[in-house]
């Protein structure tokens, strides 16, 4: 081994869920490969990185972002937003296909593939449309799309509403082992619903989305994988109801599995404060109960993954009335912070948290990625754990400043986020 490309990272606390790993080591990185985990001999002229008093993680894994590349440019670009992902600590980002043209086409996914290639900032999943354009009418080729590199199936954006149709995704999607994530929403009770139903869109006047928009369909859905026997992923879970319903499927052995954003489990629809488009997302903002029933499932284990459902929007889209502005916030440089709350809250411990962004996400994609395993790719962030700051659009690194948590202050901050052992982000550059 020569000391050309070796980093040694120096007496961090190394987390990795996936081996149950939480202890002070050093790492050795080389030709971009994780080569030793704690006490490793150290090759002349290797570059040495201390790690004191931070922890040494591997890079997170966003199972649920928007791009918006190809299409939707002026809104935030593949480079802009894995940038963003880099200043987050995350590494890996699973994109959904809401772009236009959608991911339902190989050449689309090739297309992705590449620009994140040549941006080089993170590494980039394509997700696979259900239906061809989203429509909802027929199916996508998902055989052709996973081969091109897909590692998941969603409409996202919009439910699958048509039961027969998702019955034939949940079926189809078996012979290739891939999952089905769906966007739980059913568009008729959304309506003209632009908040979440209750105490607060009475006080502001706005039309309300109650939570069986939500339970209905994962319910409905739930009934399907039993039938079918296909992989199944609720996105965003935002209700009490629609989590009861995941852990009676999971007690039953079927394979379901959910994810939560950390603005549900963190805010509720009182963050929508007077009139704030940047408290807007789909599915919205719920009450206190549903909060607490999401910090449960996540204790419990019953939500295993954390992802942020990213959407970056250009400032018009969120500059004009609360119905009518777009769904979604920003949520790659804020998701390890928010969720290090959990911790601090005694909801997961700091093993547990990073699970949900790491191993879990990469088992359930099938990415070789999400642990510090030796012989594997390098790719790590090493943050501190107790560094205070105040989250502030203007300071964020993608194009998307339309973040929840303006504001909001934080601990845990990103020093440095490796990508196959090559520095992609550093604190304050
Ligand atoms: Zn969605």
């Amino acid at each position: 081994m020569n000391g050309a490309d070796c980093i040694l990272i120096k007496g961090g606390r190394v987390v990795d869920p996936a081996h149950n790993l939480d202890t002070t080591a050093d790492l050795l990185l080389e030709g971009g490969l994780i080569r030793a985990v704690g006490r490793p001999d150290v090759p002349a002229g290797c570059r040495v990185i201390s790690a004191a008093g931070l922890v040494v993680a591997p890079g997170l894994v966003d199972m649920h972002v928007h791009l918006r590349e190809p299409g939707y440019e002026y809104k935030e670009t593949i480079a802009g937003a894995t940038r963003a992902a880099a200043a987050g600590g995350v590494t890996a980002v699973a994109a959904m296909p809401n772009t236009n043209p959608v991911i339902d086409d190989p050449s689309v996914v090739g297309y992705v593939l590449e620009k994140a290639r040549v941006a080089g900032h993170a590494n980039v999943h394509p997700i696979g449309a259900i239906t061809r354009g989203l429509k909802g009418e027929a199916l996508s080729e998902m055989g052709l799309l996973q081969r091109a590199g897909c590692v998941a199936f969603s409409d996202d954006g919009r439910a699958v509403m048509d039961s027969g149709l998702m019955r034939k995704a949940l079926e189809y999607s078996r012979a290739f082992g891939a999952l089905i994530i769906q966007h739980a929403e059913d568009s008729a009770l959304v309506g003209c619903g632009c908040m979440n139903e209750g105490v607060t869109s009475s006080r502001l006047g706005l039309p309300g989305i109650p939570n069986a928009s939500e339970e209905v369909l994962v319910d409905r859905d739930i009934r399907l994988v039993a039938l079918t026997g296909g992989r199944y992923h609720v996105a965003h879970l935002s209700t009490a109801g629609a989590l009861t319903a995941v852990t009676a499927a999971r007690v039953r052995g079927l394979p379901v599995t959910c994810e939560v954003t950390p603005h549900h489990f963190a805010l509720t629809d009182s963050a929508v404060g007077h009139y704030d488009t940047n408290a807007k997302m789909a599915p919205p903002l719920r009450d206190e109960k549903d909060r607490q029933a999401l910090l449960e499932g996540l204790a419990r284990g019953t939500i295993t993954v954390i992802a942020t459902d990213h959407a970056p929007h250009d400032i018009d889209s969120k500059r004009v009335p609360f119905c009518q502005a777009a769904n979604g916030v920003v949520g790659l440089e804020t998701l390890l912070p928010v969720s290090l709350e959990l911790v601090r809250d005694g909801v997961l411990d700091l093993k547990g948290c990073l699970a949900t962004m790491t191993c879990n996400p990469a088992r359930m994609l099938g990415i070789d990625r999400g642990t510090l395993e030796v012989g594997k790719v390098a790719d790590l962030v090493l943050f501190d754990p107790e560094e205070a700051w105040e989250v502030d659009a203007i300071d964020l690194h993608g194009s998307g400043r339309n973040t929840c948590f303006q504001g909001r202050q934080v601990r845990g901050r990103v020093k440095t986020t490796f990508l196959a052992g090559r520095v992609v982000h550093r604190d304050g550059t």
